[in-house]
């Protein structure tokens, strides 16, 4: 045998090693890792959290200052209030992230149900911190989820974030008429109550609904609204799910997990 054919043989083997020794693996397994086991995830939350407060104090001195565009009517002598999202901004669902990373599967809404009836989710570094500096200067905190299960949701942030949070606090979805996704309603009903000081989130429609549109629509539509992006506006990271995530295959929900994948793929940027 020549030692052409030799190398050949050799290079052929290696790549039948490496494809049947290649690991079955999961899109969200690096997002949960990121938020579960990196310094660089909690010191990005701790960094959303810090500069909410700064605005805060800012914003407590100013009251022209609004962060809600439902902010219309006259607010200047309204009390304080701060809108909170609740997922992945101020409670940490990661453990139910790695559930379906473990079982190889992708978003289960009756895992989800169980998941938030256990009510032991943790808080987001940084958010208990920024809920007792809310209650130090008399700015009153309200909840805006889409989550609709409010009794276990009230029950898990009085555990972890705020012990005096009453059902009135979390406003979920669907709880009233007109509370659908787009959270607009929910502000709305807030606003004329209160003077809206900063909007905390991890997915752009917590501040403002973008619609179905894909990636490059939302960022363009975004750009509207930059000068709010980290003084009215702050997010919080979230490297496992959201609506950027959705765009990628058009919010087609049903749509198979292989379709899911090629979507996504085509919108790798080499
Ligand atoms: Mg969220």
């Amino acid at each position: 045998m020549n030692s052409f054919l030799k190398l050949e043989i050799l290079v052929a083997t290696l790549f039948v090693a490496g494809c049947t020794s290649q690991q079955s693996t999961h899109e969200s397994l690096n997002g949960v890792l990121w938020s579960q086991t990196s310094v660089e995830y909690k010191v990005a939350a701790i960094q959303s959290f810090t500069a909410a407060r700064s605005s805060v104090e800012i914003a407590l001195n100013d009251t022209s200052w609004s962060a809600a565009l439902e902010q219309t009517e006259e607010y200047q002598n309204l009390p304080p209030a701060v809108i909170v999202d609740v997922d992945e901004t101020v409670l940490d669902n990661s453990p139910f992230q790695a559930r379906l990373v473990n079982r190889g599967i992708g978003y289960d809404p009756v895992l989800w149900e169980a998941w938030v009836n256990e009510s032991t989710a943790n808080a987001i570094p940084g958010a208990k911190e920024f809920v007792v500096f809310l209650k130090e200067k008399n700015v009153k905190i309200f909840y805006v989820t889409n989550r609709v299960l409010e009794n276990p949701t009230v029950r898990n942030i009085k555990q972890v974030l705020d012990p005096q949070v009453s059902a009135e606090d979390v406003l979920c979805k669907n709880e009233k008429p007109g509370w659908g996704s787009d959270k607009a309603s929910r502000r709305k009903e807030i606003a004329q109550n209160y003077r809206i000081i900063l909007l905390v989130g991890d997915n752009y429609s917590d501040f403002h609904f973008l619609g179905k549109v894909g990636p490059e629509e939302r960022i363009k539509k975004a750009k509207i609204h930059q000068e709010y992006w980290g003084s009215k506006w702050i997010i919080v990271s979230n490297p496992s799910y959201g609506n950027w995530e959705e765009s990628l295959y058009d919010y087609n929900y049903s749509m198979p997990y292989k379709n899911k994948l090629k979507a996504k793929y085509e919108h790798l940027k080499n």
